[in-house]
């Protein structure tokens, strides 16, 4: 019991002792396993009930100098990510916020995974300016593509923008869907195509017009149109639709060369980081069903005892796969770890999914009663694994086993 109760610990468990983690690595994790646990766990379910942005959450984030993870030091940030020498460390920071909220975790996601891009992209004027209002002013940024082109059943317009390149730079027009953080952050990194509506996931178009323009969200062209969003899970992620009626975006603003986020494989990038969500969310059920269980003195039942080792398992493997991955970041195995990505992503999905389900069953019928954390990581998670479609990572995998052509960052078949 000693072993299992161990791993049910944040950062001081046994569940980091073996993966690597430096003395000061781990303790920039205890810092975010720390707030997580004191601030973001008690508000998620108000946020989750109410579908509102986790603010308050981003300002503690910011008050403890944990907003610009992804910020190269010499500007003022914490200088990790896949090109930087340490993703693991970011990723355990994104699976504590993820055990507290899992639609926070998405929100933190989408900044991060910006500041990635801009610290990849971006020209050293631009860094100066937009990393500066991170670190200093508490900027939040967000990476959106979302422009699903066929209509769900019942919906009642269709998503797309298009972009014109005019002389002093861009005219941003129509809608995206999926805005994670809308009305919460400060900026968004657009991904549109000037060669028509679908953004980077949904175009037909080549990805060769795909641009990055980094948007001031305070531009009054742009409004947030709240009815569309009303999820099973993941409602505090606030992902609305967000109409761009003529916004003009000024040249300076184009991050990187067209076609480098899909050239330059910078999805894959961000696909194990999701799978850390995941993880988060397994954690969290994993310790629940713990507490609960010895609270009813359960723990003599030989059933509860199995599921206890697969969860067990379950969590310990996911830990692995990510550790495996981000070596391969890390050591500079680039190409081997834009497939493994998928790889730990799709396990990781199933994984996490299997903890919930041992969870509910260990626990039984009230731990589906609001506000039970369980009840809000199952809809989250539920809801969350579908922002990509495991049917396409699964034969994307395969395709790059086969030797056939694949598409490691969308999964387009
Ligand atoms: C909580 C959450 C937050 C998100 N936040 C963001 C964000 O901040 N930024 C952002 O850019 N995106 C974001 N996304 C959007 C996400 O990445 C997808 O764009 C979105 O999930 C697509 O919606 P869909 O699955 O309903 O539609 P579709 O993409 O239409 O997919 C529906 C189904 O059809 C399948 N399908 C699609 N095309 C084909 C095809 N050609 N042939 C066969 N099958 C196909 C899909 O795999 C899927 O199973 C978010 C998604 C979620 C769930």
């Amino acid at each position: 019991m000693a072993q299992v109760h161990a791993l049910k610990t944040n950062a001081a468990g046994s569940v980091y002792a073996n993966l690597g983690l430096s003395q000061q690595q781990m303790s920039l994790i205890e810092s975010v396993a720390e707030l997580a646990q004191e601030r973001f766990a008690p508000r998620a379910a108000r946020y989750d009930e109410t579908a509102v942005f986790p603010g308050q959450d981003f300002d503690d984030l910011f008050e403890a100098s944990l907003h610009a993870p992804a910020v190269p030091r010499e500007y003022g940030g914490l200088g990790l990510g896949p090109y930087r020498g340490d993703v693991f460390t970011l990723w355990m920071m994104t699976k504590e916020i993820a055990k507290a909220d899992l639609s926070l975790a998405r929100c933190w996601e989408g900044h991060v995974n910006s500041l990635v891009l801009l610290d990849g992209l971006a020209t050293e004027p631009q860094k100066a300016r937009w990393f500066k209002g991170v670190v200093q002013d508490g900027d939040k940024w967000v990476a959106w593509s979302g422009e699903p082109q066929n209509r769900a059943p019942g919906e009642a317009a269709s998503f797309g923008t298009t972009t014109e390149a005019v002389d002093s730079g861009y005219i941003v027009d129509g809608t995206k869907a999926f805005c994670t953080s809308a009305g919460g952050a400060n900026w968004a990194l657009l991904l549109v195509n000037t060669a028509g509506p679908g953004g980077a996931r949904h175009a037909t178009a080549s990805h060769e017009g795909l641009l990055l323009l980094a948007c001031d969200l305070s531009d009054p062209s742009i409004s947030v149109e709240s009815m569309w969003w009303n999820p099973i899970g993941m409602r505090a992620t606030v992902s609305h639709v967000v109409r761009f009626d003529r916004t003009h975006i000024p040249a300076a603003n184009l991050v990187g060369t067209p076609g480098a986020y899909i050239s330059e494989g910078w999805q894959t990038c961000f696909i194990p980081h999701y799978a850390a969500s995941f993880l988060g969310a397994a954690e969290a059920a994993f310790e629940y069903a713990m507490a609960h269980i010895m609270s009813q003195h359960k723990e003599g039942d030989p059933y509860i005892q199995q599921r206890i080792a697969k969860m067990a398992i379950d969590v310990e493997t996911a830990h692995l796969w990510l550790r495996h991955v981000a070596t391969m970041w890390e050591t500079g195995s680039h190409d081997e770890a834009r497939i493994a990505g998928s790889r730990a992503r799709h396990l990781i999905e199933h994984l996490a999914e299997d903890v919930v389900r041992h969870a509910i069953r260990a626990c039984g019928a009230r731990s589906l009663n609001k506000p039970s954390p369980l009840e809000r990581i199952y809809r989250d998670l539920s809801f969350y694994v579908r922002h990509d479609n495991d049917d396409h990572i699964l034969a994307m995998i395969g395709k790059s086993m086969l030797g056939q052509s694949h598409d490691p960052s969308f999964y387009k078949p």
